[in-house]
């Protein structure tokens, strides 16, 4: 599993600046190399909302497994911090159509 690379240059972007590309509202990320502008694709921001929002739908499963509400916060905090390790390797941008003429 890798990071996406600049479409235009191929330059590879830096796990840290998807971090925080997600975590400042999908924003667009600029290639440090050629200044390629790339946006978040739509159905990852959905993919995003989707794995946050998963538990929740495993609340039932959860309580049973997990005696408390503190065991059963504990665990949805453990995933999602995997869950947002993980995502700067699954997450895809495009490039901005209209950024390099
Ligand atoms: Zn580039």
């Amino acid at each position: 599993m890798k990071v996406q690379k600049c479409i235009n240059c191929g330059t590879q972007f830096r796990y840290k600046s998807i971090q925080k590309s997600i975590w400042s509202g999908y924003k667009s990320i600029i290639c440090f190399n050629c200044g390629a502008v790339h946006d978040f694709k739509f159905i990852y921001r959905l993919l995003v909302s989707v794995i946050i929002a998963l538990p929740i739908f495993f609340t039932r499963w959860i309580s049973s497994v997990a005696s408390n509400i503190l065991w059963a916060s504990l665990m949805y905090f453990g995933y999602l911090f995997v869950a947002i390790g993980v995502l700067p390797y699954v997450i895809r941008y495009r490039l901005k159509s209209n950024n390099l003429e």
